[in-house]
């Protein structure tokens, strides 16, 4: 089955008691026990829920993975994977992580005895460095945030199967329909479903998918454990923006893709990261581990003062830091993902003053296009009134 189909029909979709057309939201903490002597499925909904089940099996088919899970937020997703770890484990992570995934595993994590060294892993020379006898895991995201890096998913997986180490894939930015990392042989797939996989801006969820059932025991018990599962209402509505998973992708990367050879050739932008760009360093990389280019991309203007002019100028996209919705969102990466990075550090990071990242919606294109020409237009103007 094609996606397009399967993000309709993996088994869930209609409800088995009533026919109902959608999964119905089980708002229930506790189950009664029919029968002395066999123990229900649901007992206790921090153990399981039906609704939430059925979120979780759609994600497990999706990714091709042997089980899902659904936690409360994709950060809750990301540190109940890094709870499977035993204390005195090593972690390698690439360098440009989400912020929130820096800060728990080089904030917290510490404390409880599980440390990880960030190094450049589109350089793999790196990863065999970083490795020591003490390393267990291995942790990305390809693309990358906010420059879009691309890291051989391949080869990474080889690496970490060779060195008997888990491997840990953040798949946010591409979302189960253009990159399932499972089939390249990860271990672990981890979304934020706050963004793509929800999709309008509405809900904050994570989701885990495992290759094997030993995976699944451990973060089974981590997720009942630990507890920060997702709530049912939650769970329906990340359900509901899956339905439309594959055509808000195609049509957003589609936009994204006319987007960036837009910016590319208007001379205020200095710079565009896009994996759908020739010129981009992963490009054919990303093309033969990924179906498309994504919806996401970066690009660079001069100076502070002229990202302040398009920002005051632009009437279309939401001016906010997330991703993935159907709103075109327009974040500002040196002041709000890496803010909290010290100047020099951010500028060595290639995250320049200059730096917007565009999550591209499902706003006609055209439209898209002539707000910023007209906000770019602002900005040479503004600057020739000031010569
Ligand atoms: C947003 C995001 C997260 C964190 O997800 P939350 O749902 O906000 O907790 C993790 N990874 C990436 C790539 C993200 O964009």
């Amino acid at each position: 089955m094609k996606f397009e189909t399967l993000n309709l029909h993996t088994g869930v979709e209609v409800d088995g008691q009533t026919g109902a057309a959608s999964v119905p939201i089980y708002q229930a903490s506790t189950f009664h026990q029919f029968d002395w002597d066999q123990p229900p499925e649901f007992d206790y909904a921090r153990s399981g829920n039906p609704t939430r089940q059925a979120l979780e099996k759609i994600i497990a088919e999706l990714e091709g993975g042997k089980a899902g899970f659904a936690f409360a937020s994709g950060m809750a997703a990301i540190t109940s994977v890094f709870l499977t770890l035993e204390a005195g484990s090593h972690v390698v992570a690439c360098e440009d992580i989400y912020g929130g995934a820096f800060r728990a595993l080089s904030q917290i994590f510490p404390r409880l005895g599980i440390t990880t060294t960030f190094v450049d892993l589109t350089d793999l020379s790196q990863l065999e460095k970083a490795v020591r006898p003490e390393t267990k895991a291995i942790y990305i995201e390809t693309p990358s945030n906010p420059q879009l890096r691309v890291i051989d998913l391949k080869a990474v997986a080889q690496f970490a199967k060779e060195k008997g180490l888990l491997s840990i894939v953040d798949n946010t930015f591409m979302s189960p329909y253009l990159q399932n990392p499972h089939a390249l042989g990860w271990d672990v797939v981890i979304h934020s479903a706050t963004k793509f996989i929800g999709g309008h801006s509405d809900v904050v969820a994570g989701l885990v998918t495992v290759n094997s059932e030993e995976l699944s025991q451990k973060v089974y018990q981590i997720q009942n454990g630990f507890g920060s599962i997702l709530g049912v209402h939650d769970s329906w509505l990340v359900m509901r923006g899956i339905k439309t998973l594959s055509a808000r992708m195609k049509q957003s990367q589609e936009t994204a893709q006319k987007l960036a050879a837009y910016f590319d050739q208007h001379p205020l932008v200095k710079q565009v990261y896009y994996p759908g760009l020739a010129h981009h360093p992963g490009a054919l990389l990303h093309q033969s581990q990924a179906k498309g280019p994504g919806a996401v991309l970066s690009f660079e203007l001069e100076s502070e003062e002229a990202v302040r002019r398009l920002v005051e100028h632009l009437r279309l996209p939401l001016f906010a830091v997330s991703l993935g919705a159907v709103e075109s969102i327009l974040s500002y990466p040196a002041r709000m993902s890496h803010a909290a990075m010290p100047r020099e550090e951010r500028h060595a990071r290639g995250i320049s003053d200059g730096l917007l990242r565009l999550s591209v919606g499902l706003e006609d294109t055209d439209d898209l296009i002539a707000d910023f020409d007209q906000a770019l237009a602002a900005i040479a103007a503004a600057a020739s009134t000031t010569k």
